[in-house]
């Protein structure tokens, strides 16, 4: 026997108890469809299995955000209830206990789980219940942001001028769910599913990440943001990637605080509306013609920069601080993207799984655009033949070693490496190759 008549909501990359659209709708449903909440979250096997590391950080912070997500829950007398499994199937054994009027949960833009909502959503009308999915991600989404013809941005610029046109106070207002909490159904208090029994291991060191709005950082982002050793950005991006901070409360402090800044979150919002009009580039380069280039792809090259052993400072620097923290500074993650593909002439896709790997704010659309970026592949790219020259960009952004000496504590003695390819060689190798086989896809 099914119990009584439910809604559900479904957190994904959306994991706060306060200004989340999909749950404020759940909570706050109007009169025909006024039912008692039950939250739900589900560990994705599909996703998890695909995760060669089973000491994997950002499995940890989701288990310890839901772990504490739950128990602000279960005082309300509710619950977070948690599944591990194919999302199919636990939509299945839920439509099998509960009358589900709704399932409630906010828009994903990826192709993978654009796929994965339809054959849901179909599932439910089936069973009489429906999908309703609310924009909590971004603060504009698929066609919000067009130009005059109706047709996507595929420049920035425009397209940030455009946005900053289009936006109000109520586009980046933030909703009070708190008020409805009476909506969550009262339901048996349960265990959450143990890392453990997923396969994965807890590492109390590697649970990172309270968040934290640095508001001074953010006021001076603009003079400091291309400094590397001074951590002077946000360290917001793992927040924003599983929604344990609203993208409106970014969009308010940047409002506030500093126009860079929020042009910052305005990228975020110009990659992911690419990667939905331009599906294609999260596997392939962006323009078509780039897709011939004669990569050298040696292995033992790739293990070098990988290992932070390049015998370039800034690039070693960038790659350990990656390999040490799961975090990597922007202007050297740019540099170290550079110096993969152009002096190395590697595949941009070797080093965009790398960083997927790697990288606790690693995101589909802001990964795959900046590697495309640096590829010189991507939709408003800095053409091929501008390359970044590691030298100049340790002597400007990192001129006393403070940075390469903090990660590379090794620099300056023998125990360092030569440089694996010498500059200029590969500087101009970079240019032939890429000359050539753009001119053979002609
Ligand atoms: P801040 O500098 O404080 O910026 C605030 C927020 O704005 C970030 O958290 C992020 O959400 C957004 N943002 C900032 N810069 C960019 C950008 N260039 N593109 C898109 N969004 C941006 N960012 C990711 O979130 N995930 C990735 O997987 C990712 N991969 C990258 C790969 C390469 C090769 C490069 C060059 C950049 C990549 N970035 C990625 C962009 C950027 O480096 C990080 O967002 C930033 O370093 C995160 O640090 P922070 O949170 O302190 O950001």
């Amino acid at each position: 026997m099914k119990s009584d008549k439910v809604n559900i909501f479904w957190f994904r990359r959306d994991l706060r108890l306060d200004d989340n659209v999909g749950l404020f709708h759940a909570l706050s449903s109007d009169s025909d469809n006024n039912y008692p909440v039950i939250p739900i979250f589900i560990f994705d096997k599909t996703i998890l299995e695909n995760l060669d590391d089973k000491n994997d950080a950002r499995v940890q912070f989701i288990h310890h955000t839901i772990s504490n997500m739950k128990s602000e829950l279960q005082d309300l007398g509710s619950d977070l209830y948690t599944y591990h499994g194919d999302t199919t199937e636990v939509m299945k054994e839920l439509l099998s206990k509960y009358d589900v009027q709704g399932v409630y949960a906010n828009e994903d833009y990826e192709p993978a789980a654009i796929k994965r909502d339809q054959s849901i959503s179909k599932l439910l009308e089936d069973n009489n219940s429906s999908l309703k999915l609310y924009k909590d991600q971004y603060i504009f989404a698929k066609n919000d942001v067009l130009k005059n013809d109706k047709t996507p941005y595929t420049v920035y610029t425009p397209y940030k001028n455009k946005w900053l046109s289009l936006v109000t106070p109520m586009d980046i207002a933030s909703l009070n769910c708190k008020k409805h909490y009476d909506s969550f159904h009262k339901i048996p208090k349960r265990e959450i599913i143990s890392l453990e029994d997923m396969g994965f291991c807890e590492d109390p060191e590697n649970t990172p990440l309270k968040k934290s709005i640095k508001r001074a950082y953010i006021t001076s982002y603009h003079l400091n943001r291309d400094i590397p050793h001074l951590d002077a950005t946000s360290k917001l991006g793992i927040h924003l990637r599983f929604g344990t901070i609203s993208v409106r409360k970014c969009a308010q402090i940047g409002t506030k605080l500093n126009a860079t800044w929020l042009s910052e979150i305005i990228w975020r919002e110009f990659f992911m509306q690419i990667l939905f009009h331009f599906p294609h580039a999260g596997v392939k380069a962006f323009k078509a013609k780039y897709e011939k280039i004669n990569w050298r792809n040696n292995k033992s090259d790739f293990k070098k920069w990988c290992d932070g052993e390049t015998g370039y400072a800034m690039v070693d620097a960038g790659m350990r601080e990656l390999n040490q923290t799961g975090h990597m500074h922007n202007r050297v993650r740019m540099v170290t993207a550079s110096f993969l593909i152009k002096h190395l002439l590697i595949d941009w896709r070797w080093g965009e799984k790398y960083f997927a790997k790697k990288l606790l704010d690693f995101d589909l659309a802001s990964n795959n655009g900046n590697w495309q970026w640096a590829a010189g592949t991507g939709c408003d790219s800095a053409p091929y033949f501008r390359i970044f020259n590691p030298y100049t960009q340790q002597k400007k952004f990192d001129p006393d070693f403070e940075y390469i000496k903090k990660w590379v504590p090794e620099y300056g003695t023998d125990e360092y490496p030569e440089e694996m390819v010498e500059h200029k060689m590969a500087y101009r190798r970079a240019i032939d190759v890429y000359k050539s086989s753009l001119a053979e896809s002609l």
